[in-house]
């Protein structure tokens, strides 16, 4: 039986696994973290203040409006009732999760076999005869472990990539070192008082740190009350505050947010901040995906093709096609 893995459940890891699915591969996906989705993430308030409960879309607002085959899952996505349109927003963001943006990706997720806290911590060929050729190193609450698998495709931001595949394919990494990824300080709060107008906010003026406000209460599919706001800093800003502590940032950035809107003494009752620190593809490497020599090592996500949702989707689609093509060429018969 063919064992396929894929590092990582955000939008090109799913993709890849959609398209694989349909090969009938063996399929295991490896998630650092506790929920799928990746940057188009979602955060749910767990202390016990005002805020309890109330969520925010602290990656991606939204999703772009594209053609092919995502525009196609999109439009699926929004007959189902998992996406609305966000009238209002630019083409990049024009779709958002019904209610939370990583709820999109749930039935892309449906049914595969998805282990959570598992991070992925290097990739090694697997030197044992008759036996798989790739053996991943895993990191996980109850210990760590191996996995062996005659395939992987590597998801994971163009950073974390390089480091993941440099032993096993060196020259994957040095292509993945040449994609440059922005940061974003991203705050999220919860107000005092009742907001009106626009969801999708861009700050025109290139001195503020703010570059983008999102009302989270004006989205469509959320709760109207109380107002909340995501906020992402402007790269330079962002730059220089790296390495700033996350109470920090969210004390700096919370009386300018407060400032920039058109409403007269409002205050936070609640404020965090969260630092993507690669949150968009600034310059991709401009291929679909890499493959090893072998072909049965790849990677996939937006830094290979743009800044955007689409780009991550397109691929790990065209990964997960060049991967069945490989193993079917290879001989290798899936289960
Ligand atoms: C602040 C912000 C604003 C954005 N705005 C927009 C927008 O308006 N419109 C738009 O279309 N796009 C936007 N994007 C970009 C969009 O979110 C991404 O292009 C897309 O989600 C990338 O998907 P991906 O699967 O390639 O990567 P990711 O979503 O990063 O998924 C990679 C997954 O791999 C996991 N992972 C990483 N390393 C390991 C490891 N070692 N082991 C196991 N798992 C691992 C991660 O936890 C993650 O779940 C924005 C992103 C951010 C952060």
């Amino acid at each position: 039986m063919t064992r396929i893995a894929i590092v990582g459940a955000g939008l090109s890891g799913l993709a890849a696994a959609r398209d694989l699915r349909a090969t009938g591969a063996d399929l295991v996906l490896f998630e650092k973290s506790r929920a799928v989705g990746g940057r188009l993430a979602t955060r749910r308030v767990r202390d016990d203040g005002p805020a309890h409960g109330l969520t925010f879309d602290h990656g991606a607002p939204g999703i772009d409006d594209a053609d092919g085959a995502f525009g196609r899952l999109v439009a699926g996505l929004a007959d189902a009732g998992h996406v609305v349109r966000w009238p209002g927003a630019p083409q990049s963001a024009r779709w958002t999760g019904q209610a939370a943006m990583n709820a999109a990706l749930g039935p892309l997720a449906k049914g595969l076999d998805i282990r959570f806290q598992h991070r992925a911590l290097s990739i090694v060929r697997n030197d044992e005869r008759n036996s798989a050729r790739w053996r991943v190193a895993l990191e996980a609450p109850d210990g760590d472990s191996t996995a062996d698998a005659d395939a992987i495709i590597v998801t994971a931001p163009a950073p974390q990539t390089a480091a993941l595949v440099r032993s096993a394919a060196p020259d994957i990494a040095r292509l993945a070192e040449t994609a440059t990824m922005a940061a974003t300080w991203t705050v999220m709060m919860v107000l005092d008082a009742a907001i009106e107008g626009d969801a999708f906010r861009l700050i025109e003026d290139h001195s503020s740190p703010i570059e983008l406000m999102i009302l989270e209460h004006l989205k469509p599919g959320r709760a109207a009350a109380p107002a909340r706001i995501v906020a992402h800093a402007r790269q330079q800003w962002t730059n220089a505050h790296l390495e700033a502590d996350k109470y920090e940032i969210a004390d700096k950035l919370g009386p300018i947010i407060c400032g920039l809107l058109d409403a007269r003494n409002v205050r936070p009752i609640h404020a965090a901040a969260h630092r993507w620190r690669y949150a968009r593809a600034e310059a991709p490497v401009g291929f679909p995906f890499l493959s090893s020599a072998c072909g049965t090592l790849m990677a996939a996500g937006d830094w290979l093709f743009g800044p955007n949702a689409s780009c991550a989707f397109d691929s790990g689609s065209a990964a997960a096609r060049a991967m069945a093509g490989r193993l079917l060429s290879d001989g290798v018969t899936p289960r």
